[in-house]
This record gives C-alpha cells, structure tokens and sequence, in this order.
C-alpha cells in the first residue's frame, strides 16, 4: 500500500494514524462487536464517543463554560443560513466583511433571506489583502458582523480578529484547529469538518450560550442552535462516523501532535517552507500580501500558464495529488490542513524545484 501527499482543499488529507485506528476498530469497536456505524446514536457506547469527542474539542481549544459545541450536519454553506436565521430575533442587520469567494457566498445567504449591510470589503484590492479593524464601518443597528478567517480559494487569511462591539460570527472552516484561537472574542464560530477535523458530513458550531434563544419565528427546527444545544446535537440521527473520527482527530492532536500550539509551529514551518521556495523563484509567485498569506491554502501560479497540464500531470506521478487550483481562480493551490506533513511539502517542493530546472 503507498499513501499519496494530497494536497485536496476538501475533503482533505486525514491523518494516517486515524485511519489506521478506524482500521482495526471497524469491525469490532473495542469489544462492542459492532462497527461504530452500526451503532445507535442512543447507545451509551456512542454516547460515550460523542461526549469524550466535545470534551477533547474543548481541552484542545480551550472553550469556556459559557460556550455550547454543537455537532450539526449541512456543511459552512448550511450555517451561512443558520448565521441570520439564528441571530436575527431581536432584529437588527447582518454585518459582513467581503474578503473573497466564501464570505460573498455567505453574504449572498443573508442577502437572500434578510438583507445585509456590507461593513468592509477587499474587493479594490482584487482580495489580496483583508480590510484593517479601523476600515470596519458597521451599520447602526448591526446584530453581529460575519467574516471569514481563512479564505479556503484565495489563499487570504486575517492577521487580527477584529475588535466589533457587536457579536463576532466566524466561518472558520479550513483554519480551525490549526493555530491557537481565543475563542472568548467570538460569538459564533462554524466550520465544516472536511478541512481541519474529519470526513465531510459533519459541521461544528461553537456558540456563546448568551447568543441561543435568538432564532427568527420561521426557522426550521433542524437549523435551530438551541434546538441542538438542547438536544445534546442529537434532535435527529447525527453523522455518528463523522464525529467518530472528528473524536480520532481530536485525540491524535492531544496525543501525537502535543497540542494546537504544537500543531501551529509545524504548520508556520510547512507554510514557510513553500512560500520561501515559491519567492526565491521567477517560475512561481503567490499575489497575496505577506501578513495575509494563508498558512492552510497556498495558491500559485507558473510564470508560463502553458506549463499548468504538464506540472499537474508530473506532479500526479510524482505521488503529489490534488494541487489544480480552484475553477474560478485557475493556477495551482496546495492545502498544507494539519494532516498533511512536513515529509509532503519537502516532496512537493523538491518536485518544483526539479519542474523549474526542466522547464523554467
Ligand atoms: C469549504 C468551505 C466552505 C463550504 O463548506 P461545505 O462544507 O462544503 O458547505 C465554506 N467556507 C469555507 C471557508 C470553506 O473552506
């Protein structure tokens, strides 16, 4: 068996001594004699599973009291309806920082179903950078002000969490987990688990308990937090494999890795690693200010666009997967999430180094 580096935005690369543990407890999960698919979510086995899972999650990240950890299924793009439905009862108007594709999809959600007020955008810039704190110009009556800190396709992350005296919403889908995070600044934060903490199927929340109650009448019961919060995140069957292995993650981060901060240095020294290889050549370049350059997506682009087939094409060979940039911006992008190793991004960068001594 050969493992390939994938590179994948999503789903993504999980980490080898995940799988390998999902292996041997597929059939027989410790000594239940059933597979953890074939369990009931009702079942003190699975709830066990689920709860150790949230406690990991909040060891990890250090989630105060007042913060409830919902397991939800629909994905980012689900919460960027259950962002407004959920946070409007009391009316005002959804606030949004524009720094590229995923926010705008978010802001096109609450434009569809409430309206938003635009606080700052990067737009001008052709989302190279993020707006600064004191560009934010929320409305009057803001309920929350939305961003997104990582954006996955334009490689674009925040250096600074914003200082807003409304209630910060944050779609953290492919930088949870990757660098330490002081969840007390944020009201909301969500993201889908494909990136950074399991298979697709599963979505965390994390939600200030302050914040639930807040739902607008017409909310789905199955897009209602405090519906979830309430229900221990099991008001229908939750995606119990999912969150299983979300709890394998959270437990390879704690045991293997040694911690987020532990994790964060690896993944400063990955991103490092291919940034520095892609500004000491004339073949690559990545458009996006330093300070803002994302640690988890990093796009590029060959100096010849001729080139791109035959680098994917190599690259495939090679054993390096995945590294087509996203349809929308072309070029190439590699996802450095944390299960992807430092052994993967030496391998990709001595492969572009030998592509540019071929082809440059
Ligand atoms: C992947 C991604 C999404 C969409 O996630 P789905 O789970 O496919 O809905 C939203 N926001 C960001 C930042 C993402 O990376």
């Amino acid at each position: 068996m050969t493992r390939r580096y994938n590179f994948c935005a999503g789903p993504a690369a999980l980490p080898t001594p995940v799988l390998e543990r999902a292996r041997e407890e597929m059939l027989d999960y410790r000594g239940h004699g059933l597979s953890v698919m074939e369990m009931s979510h009702r079942s003190p086995e699975f709830e066990a599973i689920a709860g150790a899972a949230e406690a990991n999650l909040r060891t990890l990240l250090q989630i105060p009291d007042n913060y409830r950890v919902l397991f939800m299924q629909g994905g980012a793009t689900m919460q960027f309806a259950c962002v407004p439905l959920n946070l409007l009862g009391g009316g005002g108007t959804p606030n949004y920082l524009d720094t590229g594709i995923w926010s705008g999809k978010a802001i096109k959600e609450a434009d569809h179903l409430a309206g938003s007020h635009l606080a700052a955008t990067s737009r001008a810039s052709g989302y190279v950078d993020v707006p600064r704190n004191d560009a934010i110009a929320l409305s009057a009556d803001a309920a929350y002000l939305h961003y997104c800190h990582n954006e996955t396709i334009g490689g674009l992350a925040y250096d600074y969490t914003p200082d807003v005296a409304v209630p910060l919403v944050c779609d953290m889908s492919s930088s949870i987990l990757s660098t330490p995070l002081d969840v007390s600044r944020y009201g909301v934060i969500y993201a889908g688990a494909q990136k950074n903490i399991g298979p697709a199927g599963l979505t965390l929340v994390i939600v200030r308990d302050d914040l639930l109650g807040q739902a607008l009448p017409r909310t789905p019961s199955l897009l209602d937090w405090k519906v979830y919060a309430d229900n221990a995140s099991m008001i229908n069957t939750p995606p119990t494999y999912a969150w299983y292995l979300a709890g394998l993650v959270f437990e390879w981060l704690r045991d293997d890795v040694g911690g987020i901060e532990a994790m964060a240095t690896i993944n400063r020294r990955k991103a490092a690693t291919l940034y520095g290889a892609i500004d000491a050549s004339d073949f690559y370049s990545n458009p996006i200010a330093p300070v803002n350059r994302s640690l988890m997506n990093v796009p590029f682009v060959l100096a010849d666009e001729a080139l791109n087939n035959t680098f994917l094409d190599e690259a495939e060979a090679a054993g390096l997967l995945n590294l087509k940039g996203h349809r929308s911006v072309g070029g190439m992008r590699a996802s450095l999430y944390n299960a992807v190793t430092e052994q993967a991004v030496d391998a990709l960068v001595a492969f572009m180094g030998d592509f540019e001594r071929r082809h440059g």
